[in-house]
């Protein structure tokens, strides 16, 4: 899921080192000077004409230099033994070849959705000739054993390797029960590694049983590796983090940028409040079993951040102090986790949808799109929302002010 700040980075086209307006919040004298020269249609000018005093304001004032980009340490995944980077690399986000560079240079060797990225030839070079550095995965969503294998090979052919680590199902099991009776996936995965073509078995998972589903799938003692939606599992994270060690199955946190946004006050409190998501990261990164997290990096400052939690693990007394402060802090609509409990109370509302399109207005900038679903809804679920009649307050287990988040999203999208 994409995060505001990463929205705002990726418009800006801020994938570079050097600060802009929208790094530091405003305008240096530097750039007030060099966008008024700009402005006046003096560029071509600069090493001639332009007035002296100008001249020397730029010389005398050099913008600072971009801070490093911090190394990342590594962790042994689980029984796979290889060791990955505590931060591994969201594919998604990492299309720009400066930024994925550097992401590599950093120490970063795991990437999620590998076909998003590995498609392009710059990136495709890096990892054939760093093959056995690199550790990749690809999300498999169909169920059924032609359907996974297909797509499984696909996805490795558009990366341009003779395999593919691991072979991540993809909340394809919704319940417990899902899990043992459709196994057509996995016996797509045992065909695979038969070929040579896939290494590992993993299960990414997000949804109200996410937990009960992780558990039983490592239990099972398929899975070397494991990807949990934190959010999802509330406070049954634990006990999915319990098993892992115990089957010493490797964890990637992902999902983890959407648990910030609305908590960055009790973030402050823990770290540098101009870096809530780093603060976070060090706290998942503290938590036994944790080998890594996988987040979204739109540019250069996201990466100096997502980086500088690295090898920075909190005590245990911080973890558990913000834990508390997470769990006190008021619940919103970003909290919700689409477990679609609060819906029958409602008189059906799709309370979860609402809230997700309130997340695309608001926190992904997208509010053509967000406006364009919510007004799909029947006018009298609108007007349910508009107005909270027949909305439960008090159904989402959550916490959450179904009534005020409602009206607030009829607000922005209406
Ligand atoms: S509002 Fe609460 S109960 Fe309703 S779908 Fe979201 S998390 Fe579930």
């Amino acid at each position: 899921m994409a995060d505001i700040r990463n929205v705002e980075a990726s418009k800006d086209g801020a994938n570079v080192g050097e600060p802009t307006m929208s790094d530091t919040g405003k305008f240096s004298r530097r750039d007030f000077l060099r966008k008024s020269v700009l402005g006046l249609g003096l560029g071509a000018l600069a090493g001639s004409v332009v007035p002296a005093a100008i001249r020397t304001a730029l010389a005398e004032e050099p913008s600072p230099a971009p801070s490093p980009i911090p190394k990342v340490k590594r962790r042994r995944l689980g029984r796979t033994q290889i060791e990955i980077s505590e931060i591994a690399g969201a594919s998604d986000s990492l299309g720009e070849r400066l930024l994925f560079t550097a992401a590599w240079q950093a120490g970063i060797n795991y990437f999620h959705k590998a076909d998003v990225l590995f498609h392009n030839e710059w990136a495709r070079s890096i990892l054939l000739k760093n093959r056995e550095q690199i550790y990749l995965d690809v999300v498999i969503d169909n169920t059924g054993e032609d359907g996974a294998y297909n797509e499984f090979e696909r996805k490795r052919q558009q990366i341009g390797s003779d395999y593919v680590d691991f072979f991540k199902v993809h909340s394809t099991w919704k319940t417990v029960e899902d899990f043992k009776t459709t196994r057509g996936a996995l016996q797509a995965y045992d065909r695979l590694k038969k070929e040579n073509k896939v290494r590992w078995l993993a299960l990414s998972t997000h949804g109200a049983n996410a937990p009960d589903v992780l558990v039983a799938a490592m239990e099972s003692g398929l899975f070397d590796a494991i990807q949990p939606a934190v959010q999802n599992c509330g406070d049954n994270f634990a006990r999915v983090l319990k098993v892992a060690q115990e089957k010493d199955v490797g964890v990637i946190c992902m999902k983890t940028g959407a648990a910030v946004q609305g908590k960055r006050a009790e973030f402050a409190k823990f770290g540098d409040p101009a870096k809530p998501f780093q603060t976070y990261y060090r706290y998942l990164l503290s938590q036994p079993g944790v080998t890594a997290i996988v987040c979204l990096t739109k540019n250069m400052n996201n990466l100096r951040e997502n980086l500088g939690a690295s090898g920075q693990p909190m005590t245990k007394s911080e973890v558990d102090s913000l834990r508390l402060a997470l769990a006190r802090a008021p619940a919103g609509y970003r909290d919700c986790i689409a477990c679609g409990q609060c819906h029958g109370a409602c008189g059906g509302l799709a309370v979860a949808d609402i809230m997700r399109y309130r997340m695309y207005a608001e926190d992904y900038g997208d509010h053509e799109m967000a406006r364009t679903l919510y007004r799909q809804l029947p006018a009298d679920r609108r007007l349910a929302a508009a107005t909270g009649q027949g909305v439960q307050d008090r159904s989402c287990p959550y916490g959450l002010p179904l009534v005020a988040e409602l009206k607030r999203a009829d607000q922005w999208l209406g």
